[in-house]
């Protein structure tokens, strides 16, 4: 359901007439060669497209224009190759309202020592070029992502296609929508919030449903929609004995197909893009919503337990974000911890709701039971995440604002087979080690849900927040306390002023 290459990105490139036609031909074929080569990079997820050398002010204006109303147009890589006398952009970053990020490249990587002259020296003159258009960018307060290099370096490419990613993200949530069945897990206050601020802020409305409303779409559930889930989940899983046609929980399982196949043709229907569900509002359903929830996510739903609607907003953010590369994205909650001197860990799970995309190997597909809830006994997919670089991240609402915090892990492989645990899980060391992660992230404010990625770096969420205009704090390697704690003063100071 997620797919980046319906999305575009638009090359500008900035000068002005003073240059004469033949230099603005050579801008031109030089932009060219730049936008050919992201074009045919495996790195660069969307369509790079050329627009014509930027030398007016109203051209930049309809540029700017244009790029708002088109409705693919993720946002523009700007470049200034010769001088572009920056008040002609006034106009035209005053109206702009996608994201956009500014190349600081040059065309020429080496400077031709023995050749150079003076036509070299007007033609490439993004080094001073770049400078005035980061002067009236900054001037104007406009967040933009700085990326400085050559064009054709990998490690230009790759924060170019992060900043991409970000940004498919962003405009994947303007009109997206969030179904929300039941409320809230009663007297829970992190999962709370402002959604008219979140749909100001981020673009995404969050709308609720009552169970009702989702059992009718289950009861509709076909007897042949039922048997080919079935046959799916006996194809991609390691199905028990019990859940197996003629195994005493077959019915259940069955069950969890017929819940699955509501759920699908309500979130189809309505182009929802993610949802949430709550153990205290299942009223008709036979179970708490568990293999249907980890399969859906892994389709590219956006998904929070106990109602919660930011963190299901998220994780679709973060699957946008991660379409395609390596490392599955998931719900996940800081469940239970480790603290063996020897080696403090943190055991990531929920009741159910972990995303298979997450899972090494095949996930077994078992019943057990579920002792919150009041309902049957659900079947689950049931796997361990590889061991790996992750991240978790969080959205809360502080009042006045939307706080980011990401906080970098290393996902390890479990000390011993987990026999007894009943629940997919991930265990992590996080960074910059078990005391001053979970401290700066307490201190913070962070959720005890999160989104959980192994497919993206703290680049993309940092990116992502930016573009967002909503707060940023990350806890990686370098994290100390206490100047995490000054970080949280001097932020507080900001947003209140
Ligand atoms: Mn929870």
């Amino acid at each position: 359901m997620i797919d980046l290459k319906k999305y575009e990105v638009w090359f500008a490139t900035g000068s002005q007439h003073l240059y004469g036609e033949e230099t603005l031909r050579t801008v031109a074929e030089h932009s060219h060669e730049i936008v050919k080569a992201f074009s045919e990079s495996k790195r660069i997820p969307v369509r790079v497209i050329f627009k014509p050398v930027l030398t007016t002010p109203e051209s930049i204006s309809n540029l700017c224009l244009e790029a708002n109303n088109a409705p693919g147009c993720i946002g523009l890589i700007t470049w200034m190759h010769t001088f572009s006398p920056a008040k002609m952009w006034i106009a035209g970053l005053k109206v702009l309202q996608k994201p956009f990020v500014h190349l600081h490249t040059q065309f020429n990587r080496d400077l031709p020592w023995d050749k150079i002259d003076m036509d070299f020296m007007n033609l490439n003159q993004s080094a001073h070029g770049d400078r005035e258009f980061g002067f009236i960018c900054t001037r104007m307060k406009k967040t933009r992502k700085v990326i400085v290099g050559h064009w054709q370096d990998e490690q230009v490419q790759e924060k170019l296609s992060i900043w991409m990613r970000a940004a498919c993200a962003k405009l994947d949530a303007q009109g997206g929508k969030i179904a929300r069945f039941g409320d809230n897990m009663r007297e829970v206050a992190v999962t709370e919030g402002d959604k008219v601020e979140a749909q100001m802020q981020f673009g995404y409305s969050v709308n609720g449903f009552g169970v009702g409303d989702l059992v009718s779409y289950i009861n509709k559930a076909s007897d042949q929609q039922i048997d080919k889930l079935i046959k799916e989940y006996e194809e991609k899983y390691n199905v028990a004995k019990n859940l197996k046609k003629g195994g005493e929980h077959h019915p259940s399982l069955r069950d969890a197909a017929k819940i699955e196949a509501g759920l699908r043709t309500f979130l189809e229907e309505k182009s929802f893009k993610g949802f949430t569900t709550t153990f205290e509002d299942l009223h008709g359903l036979t179970q708490l919503p568990g293999l249907s929830v980890q399969r859906l996510m892994a389709d590219g739903y956006g998904f929070g337990a106990e109602g919660d609607w930011k963190t299901s907003a998220l994780v679709r953010a973060m699957k946008v974000m991660a379409s395609g590369l390596k490392g599955g994205t998931s719900f996940m909650e800081d469940y239970t911890y480790h603290l063996n001197p020897s080696g403090k860990k943190v055991l990531g799970a929920h009741m159910l709701e972990v995303c298979e995309s997450i899972a090494e190997g095949k996930p077994a597909l078992e019943i057990k039971p579920l002792s919150i809830g009041g309902k049957a006994d659900p079947p689950r997919l049931i796997f361990t995440a590889p061991a790996g670089h992750a991240l978790n991240a969080t959205i809360v609402d502080m009042g006045n604002r939307f706080r980011m915090i990401v906080n970098e892990v290393d996902v390890v492989k479990p000390d011993q087979l987990l026999p007894n645990l009943p629940v997919a899980r991930a265990v992590w060391i996080p960074k910059p080690n078990f005391e001053a992660a979970a401290g700066a992230w307490i201190l913070a404010g962070g959720a005890h849900h999160t989104g959980f990625s192994q497919a993206l770096t703290s680049e993309y969420l940092e990116d992502f927040a930016e573009m967002n205009g909503i707060e940023f704090l990350l806890i990686d390697e370098t994290t100390k306390i206490s100047e995490f704690k000054k970080e949280l003063r001097w932020n507080e100071a900001y947003y209140s002023l």
